[in-house]
């Protein structure tokens, strides 16, 4: 099977398949890394705000935006909001070592120097939890049971179940327990008026149980801004999101599968399924879609992964995935430059598997996502520019619906959007297959917009001459759905 994409050496003006996002953390964050992380294929950067001073954000974001724009690259920026993520408080010595059937006790506030009572950044964990409920800890590496709240509520008593280590600040996880907290924090209300204020391109959001968090954050940023929105990104990660999967779908931009707390918070020997499931609808109802956690982890420390790790992001890209995520990897491992470059190797190999592998759009949203005369159209496109064995399908895109219906085609051919706002451009680094461009010739007429296509594809060594171009584009050139598919030799 032969791929038509540039080879992953040329990465600058390349034409991608599968996209990359990178965590950007201390091992990344001066201008040359990020400039060498972006000739390697990086697509976006994810700013954790789990981690960094809004100080610290700020001047990375200002180093991302420069670079991209000296690079002419466009490079989206998601901010991933913590949402109810619960961590351990400090622990004497900053290591316990738990074993099974000790007793540990979680208090309100530490007043006694008992070693093993522990505290967290969740106050109302006391009430929440009932006897016989599991409360995990370390990533989901020691497991406790709760066995009784005392009688003046101020402590839990509970049993260790799996041993293990714990250190300070490490996350609890309550499976299965309703927390009465809401989604958004006051901590996140804060973190998203500054990703807002920054026009940041996508805003993801952390322990998503229902479609009602995704309508608060939207309505949220809805205050906030008048025009340009972010792109929203659920991050099913819970029992309870998996539960109200279609609801989330209906409402929500993107999806990430957090496969990190989602393997503590569900059976890890669901993950597999449950990633397949949910990209398998995100496919389905053109919802960009992105496989997180733990994908290179090994080359965290080490010069190359380990075989089940180059499987598992080559599975992820068959199973359909738009985006591949390097979280620690790249945010304060040793090797951040050689991490991306090994994901654009596998997606590279990979993705001949997946192009030409079109999933149908489902019918039950027609008016949000799968306009039907958009998708007939790209369908369309790709039948021609597959019969034809052209180079590049080309689209003039106003809002990026189009150009996300085409890549909900998984052509064979790559595609070309050009866009007139540079919001737009940026947001389209998270599509399948669509490799995004400025200018504001889009909205004069199908004649300016080859001309520039043309000469972008032969100064960039994209195109040349003699090859074909299957053009997606509309009869009235400022408004309407594409309706028009034009085939164009290179001169
Ligand atoms: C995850 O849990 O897999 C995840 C992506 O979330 P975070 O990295 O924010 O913990």
């Amino acid at each position: 099977m032969t791929s038509k994409t540039a080879a992953p050496e040329s990465c600058h003006h390349r034409l991608v398949k599968t996209r990359i996002i990178a965590t950007m953390g201390p091992a990344c964050d001066d201008a040359q890394t990020i400039r060498q992380l972006i000739l390697e294929g990086v697509d976006i950067f994810r700013l954790n705000f789990a981690h960094g001073s809004h100080e610290w954000l700020k001047d990375v974001l200002q180093r991302i935006r420069t670079v991209s724009d000296e690079l002419k690259t466009p490079v989206g920026v998601l901010g991933d909001l913590s949402g109810p993520k619960i961590r351990l408080g400090r622990i004497a010595g900053d290591e316990l070592t738990c074993s099974k059937g000790q007793t540990i006790r979680f208090v309100l506030s530490r007043e006694s120097d008992e070693t093993y009572d522990l505290t967290c950044t969740y106050k109302k964990l006391i009430d929440d939890v009932k006897p016989g409920d599991r409360i995990l800890l370390a990533d989901g590496t020691v497991g406790l049971l709760v066995q009784s709240k005392s009688d003046d509520g101020q402590s839990v008593e509970c049993v260790v179940a799996e041993p293990g280590i714990i250190r300070s600040k490490q996350g609890v996880n309550l499976p299965g327990v309703t927390l009465s907290t809401p989604c958004i924090t006051q901590k996140d209300e804060v973190d998203l008026s500054w990703a807002l204020e920054h026009q940041l391109d996508f805003i993801g959001l952390s322990f998503v149980r229902s479609a009602d968090d995704i309508k608060q954050l939207k309505s949220m940023i809805d205050q906030h801004c008048s025009n340009t929105q972010p792109v929203v990104v659920a991050k099913i990660e819970k029992t309870e999101a998996i539960a109200d999967l279609e609801g989330i779908l209906a409402v929500t931009d993107a999806v990430m599968v957090a496969r990190g707390d989602l393997g503590v918070e569900a059976e890890i020997s669901r993950v597999p399924i449950l990633q397949k499931e949910i990209i398998r609808r995100c496919n389905q109802e053109r919802i960009p879609v992105i496989t997180a956690t733990q994908m290179l982890d090994s080359m965290t420390t080490n010069d190359l992964p380990t075989r089940a790790e180059v499987s598992d992001v080559a599975n992820a890209v068959i199973d359909g995935t738009d985006a591949v995520m390097l979280s620690g990897e790249t945010a304060i491992g040793s090797h951040p430059v050689a991490c991306v470059r090994m994901m654009q190797k596998i997606v590279y190999e990979s993705d001949p598997l997946v192009s030409g592998r079109g999933v149908e759009a489902s019918h039950t949203q027609e008016s949000r996502r799968a306009n039907p005369i958009t998708e007939a159209v790209s369908l369309g496109a790709t039948v021609v520019a597959n019969h034809l064995d052209a180079d590049l399908i080309v689209v003039a895109t106003d809002s990026g619906r189009t150009a996300l219906a085409l890549s909900g085609q998984r052509s064979r051919v790559p595609v070309l959007a050009v866009a007139h706002r540079q919001d737009i451009v940026r947001r389209l680094c998270l599509y399948w297959g669509v490799t995004s461009i400025h200018s504001k010739l889009v909205r004069q007429s199908a004649d300016a917009l080859l001309q520039f296509v043309v000469q972008w594809g032969l100064d960039s060594h994209v195109l040349k001459s003699g090859q074909k171009i299957v053009v997606v584009g509309h009869t009235n050139w400022l408004g309407g759905s594409h309706n028009l598919l034009m085939v164009h030799i290179v001169p």
